[in-house]
Protein backbone atom coordinates (compact mmCIF):
# COMPACT_ATOMS: atom_id res chain seq x y z
CA UNK A 1 0.00 0.00 0.00
CA UNK A 2 1.22 3.15 -0.83
CA UNK A 3 1.98 6.32 1.97
CA UNK A 4 0.87 9.10 0.41
CA UNK A 5 -1.68 11.02 2.59
CA UNK A 6 -0.26 10.92 6.29
CA UNK A 7 -1.69 11.23 9.80
CA UNK A 8 -0.46 15.14 10.82
CA UNK A 9 1.12 15.80 14.41
CA UNK A 10 -1.31 16.48 17.06
CA UNK A 11 -0.64 20.17 17.67
CA UNK A 12 -0.82 19.93 21.47
CA UNK A 13 -0.37 16.94 24.01
CA UNK A 14 -3.15 14.32 24.07
CA UNK A 15 -3.73 15.22 27.64
CA UNK A 16 -4.20 19.26 27.07
CA UNK A 17 -7.56 19.43 26.00
CA UNK A 18 -9.07 17.92 29.68
CA UNK A 19 -11.31 17.47 31.31
CA UNK A 20 -13.07 18.37 27.79
CA UNK A 21 -11.74 15.92 26.01
CA UNK A 22 -10.06 13.17 28.01
CA UNK A 23 -6.31 11.82 26.92
CA UNK A 24 -8.18 7.94 25.71
CA UNK A 25 -10.36 9.29 23.85
CA UNK A 26 -8.26 11.73 21.98
CA UNK A 27 -5.65 9.11 21.25
CA UNK A 28 -7.99 6.01 20.14
CA UNK A 29 -10.30 8.65 17.84
CA UNK A 30 -6.37 10.17 16.57
CA UNK A 31 -4.75 7.11 16.39
CA UNK A 32 -7.03 4.35 15.40
CA UNK A 33 -9.95 6.18 13.59
CA UNK A 34 -8.18 9.23 12.30
CA UNK A 35 -5.28 6.97 11.32
CA UNK A 36 -7.90 4.59 9.80
CA UNK A 37 -9.36 6.68 7.31
CA UNK A 38 -5.53 7.57 6.44
CA UNK A 39 -4.56 4.08 5.29
CA UNK A 40 -7.96 3.21 4.14
CA UNK A 41 -7.43 6.48 1.46
CA UNK A 42 -4.04 5.50 1.03
CA UNK A 43 -5.57 1.99 -0.21
CA UNK A 44 -7.72 3.79 -2.44
CA UNK A 45 -4.79 4.97 -4.87
CA UNK A 46 -4.69 1.59 -5.82
CA UNK A 47 -7.96 1.75 -7.98
CA UNK A 48 -7.61 5.74 -8.36
CA UNK A 49 -3.76 6.23 -9.07
CA UNK A 50 -4.65 9.50 -9.90
CA UNK A 51 -5.14 10.33 -6.06
CA UNK A 52 -1.31 10.38 -5.34
CA UNK A 53 -1.31 13.74 -7.41
CA UNK A 54 -3.93 15.38 -6.00
CA UNK A 55 -4.59 17.31 -2.69
CA UNK A 56 -7.05 16.53 -0.26
CA UNK A 57 -8.97 19.60 -1.07
CA UNK A 58 -9.24 18.37 -5.01
CA UNK A 59 -9.85 15.61 -4.48
CA UNK A 60 -13.16 16.87 -2.77
CA UNK A 61 -14.30 19.37 -5.31
CA UNK A 62 -14.22 16.39 -7.47
CA UNK A 63 -15.36 13.53 -4.80
CA UNK A 64 -18.18 12.14 -7.09
CA UNK A 65 -16.07 11.17 -9.75
CA UNK A 66 -14.65 8.60 -7.27
CA UNK A 67 -16.29 5.95 -5.15
CA UNK A 68 -18.28 6.19 -1.87
CA UNK A 69 -15.41 4.91 -0.22
CA UNK A 70 -13.07 7.71 -1.36
CA UNK A 71 -15.67 9.94 -0.57
CA UNK A 72 -15.77 8.80 3.07
CA UNK A 73 -12.28 8.38 3.66
CA UNK A 74 -10.92 11.76 1.77
CA UNK A 75 -13.37 13.68 4.53
CA UNK A 76 -12.42 11.33 7.17
CA UNK A 77 -8.45 12.49 6.74
CA UNK A 78 -9.42 16.36 5.70
CA UNK A 79 -12.46 16.28 8.66
CA UNK A 80 -9.74 15.06 11.41
CA UNK A 81 -7.15 17.41 10.05
CA UNK A 82 -9.16 20.81 11.14
CA UNK A 83 -10.32 19.73 13.70
CA UNK A 84 -7.41 19.14 15.63
CA UNK A 85 -6.39 22.36 14.93
CA UNK A 86 -9.62 24.20 15.94
CA UNK A 87 -9.05 23.08 19.13
CA UNK A 88 -6.76 24.72 21.66
CA UNK A 89 -6.41 24.40 25.61
CA UNK A 90 -8.37 26.63 28.10
CA UNK A 91 -6.32 29.84 28.34
CA UNK A 92 -4.85 29.61 24.76
CA UNK A 93 -8.15 29.88 22.98
CA UNK A 94 -8.12 33.03 21.85
CA UNK A 95 -11.29 35.34 20.92
CA UNK A 96 -13.19 36.14 17.40
CA UNK A 97 -10.93 38.86 15.81
CA UNK A 98 -12.69 42.47 14.67
CA UNK A 99 -13.31 41.64 11.16
CA UNK A 100 -14.79 38.12 11.96
CA UNK A 101 -16.66 39.54 14.83
CA UNK A 102 -18.14 42.38 12.39
CA UNK A 103 -19.19 39.54 10.06
CA UNK A 104 -20.76 37.47 13.08
CA UNK A 105 -22.84 40.56 14.04
CA UNK A 106 -23.77 41.09 10.38
CA UNK A 107 -25.16 37.76 9.89
CA UNK A 108 -26.18 35.89 13.11
CA UNK A 109 -26.45 39.19 15.13
CA UNK A 110 -24.70 38.12 17.93
CA UNK A 111 -22.15 35.32 19.03
CA UNK A 112 -24.02 33.91 21.41
CA UNK A 113 -27.22 33.35 18.57
CA UNK A 114 -23.67 31.84 16.48
CA UNK A 115 -23.47 29.53 19.25
CA UNK A 116 -26.62 28.39 20.08
CA UNK A 117 -27.31 27.62 15.84
CA UNK A 118 -23.87 26.07 15.45
CA UNK A 119 -24.62 23.58 18.76
CA UNK A 120 -27.93 23.12 17.75
CA UNK A 121 -26.67 21.83 14.50
CA UNK A 122 -24.53 19.57 16.14
CA UNK A 123 -26.96 18.70 18.28
CA UNK A 124 -30.01 17.65 15.65
CA UNK A 125 -27.61 15.78 13.41
CA UNK A 126 -29.06 12.42 13.38
CA UNK A 127 -26.51 9.81 13.63
CA UNK A 128 -22.70 10.78 12.84
CA UNK A 129 -22.09 13.39 11.27
CA UNK A 130 -20.31 17.21 11.57
CA UNK A 131 -21.69 20.88 12.31
CA UNK A 132 -20.14 23.20 10.29
CA UNK A 133 -19.87 27.45 10.02
CA UNK A 134 -18.85 28.18 6.59
CA UNK A 135 -18.41 31.05 4.38
CA UNK A 136 -20.03 30.83 1.33
CA UNK A 137 -19.84 31.98 -2.41
CA UNK A 138 -21.39 35.28 -1.15
CA UNK A 139 -19.19 36.00 1.72
CA UNK A 140 -21.72 34.90 3.94
CA UNK A 141 -21.25 33.33 7.05
CA UNK A 142 -24.15 30.34 7.86
CA UNK A 143 -24.41 27.10 9.43
CA UNK A 144 -24.28 24.02 7.73
CA UNK A 145 -24.01 20.05 9.25
CA UNK A 146 -23.17 16.98 7.11
CA UNK A 147 -24.26 13.40 7.66
CA UNK A 148 -20.76 10.71 7.50
CA UNK A 149 -17.67 12.47 6.77
CA UNK A 150 -19.18 14.91 4.17
CA UNK A 151 -18.06 18.22 3.91
CA UNK A 152 -19.01 21.56 2.35
CA UNK A 153 -16.10 21.12 0.33
CA UNK A 154 -17.14 18.43 -1.65
CA UNK A 155 -19.27 18.40 -4.88
CA UNK A 156 -21.87 16.86 -3.08
CA UNK A 157 -22.50 18.79 -0.65
CA UNK A 158 -25.59 19.95 -0.22
CA UNK A 159 -24.76 23.52 1.40
CA UNK A 160 -21.19 24.20 0.21
CA UNK A 161 -18.87 26.96 1.33
CA UNK A 162 -15.35 26.99 3.17
CA UNK A 163 -15.79 25.80 6.66
CA UNK A 164 -14.12 27.73 9.66
CA UNK A 165 -15.26 26.39 12.24
CA UNK A 166 -16.23 22.60 13.32
CA UNK A 167 -17.06 19.59 15.35
CA UNK A 168 -17.10 16.30 15.21
CA UNK A 169 -20.26 14.51 16.10
CA UNK A 170 -19.36 11.17 15.74
CA UNK A 171 -20.16 8.99 18.90
CA UNK A 172 -16.79 8.00 18.84
CA UNK A 173 -15.40 11.68 19.83
CA UNK A 174 -17.37 11.83 22.92
CA UNK A 175 -18.73 8.37 23.96
CA UNK A 176 -15.88 7.59 26.15
CA UNK A 177 -16.54 10.42 28.73
CA UNK A 178 -19.83 11.93 27.80
CA UNK A 179 -21.98 8.56 26.69
CA UNK A 180 -25.13 9.66 25.02
CA UNK A 181 -24.74 13.10 26.73
CA UNK A 182 -24.20 14.71 22.94
CA UNK A 183 -25.43 18.18 24.18
CA UNK A 184 -22.99 17.99 27.34
CA UNK A 185 -19.70 17.58 24.86
CA UNK A 186 -21.17 20.54 22.61
CA UNK A 187 -21.41 22.79 25.16
CA UNK A 188 -18.14 22.13 27.10
CA UNK A 189 -16.28 21.96 23.46
CA UNK A 190 -17.10 25.37 22.81
CA UNK A 191 -14.61 26.63 25.72
CA UNK A 192 -11.70 24.87 23.76
CA UNK A 193 -12.12 26.19 20.32
CA UNK A 194 -9.10 27.56 18.84
CA UNK A 195 -10.35 30.90 17.73
CA UNK A 196 -6.72 32.12 16.44
CA UNK A 197 -7.50 29.00 13.90
CA UNK A 198 -11.13 30.41 13.18
CA UNK A 199 -9.25 33.85 12.37
CA UNK A 200 -7.07 32.52 9.92
CA UNK A 201 -9.19 29.89 8.24
CA UNK A 202 -11.97 33.17 8.18
CA UNK A 203 -8.79 35.17 6.40
CA UNK A 204 -8.28 32.59 3.78
CA UNK A 205 -11.87 32.26 3.16
CA UNK A 206 -12.43 35.73 1.86
CA UNK A 207 -9.19 35.48 -0.73
MN1 LIG B 1 -13.97 11.60 14.44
Amino acid sequence: MKNVFKLEDLPYAPNALEPIIDKETMVVHREKHHQTYVNNLNAQIEIFPELEELSLEDIMKNVSKFSPAVRNNVGGVYNHNIFWKMMAPVGKCGKPSEKLMSYIERDFKTLENLKEQFLKAGLTQFGSGWAWIIVDKDKKLSVAQTSNQDNPLMDIALVKGTPILTVDIWEHAYYLKYQNRRVEYLANWWDVINWNEVNTLFESSLK
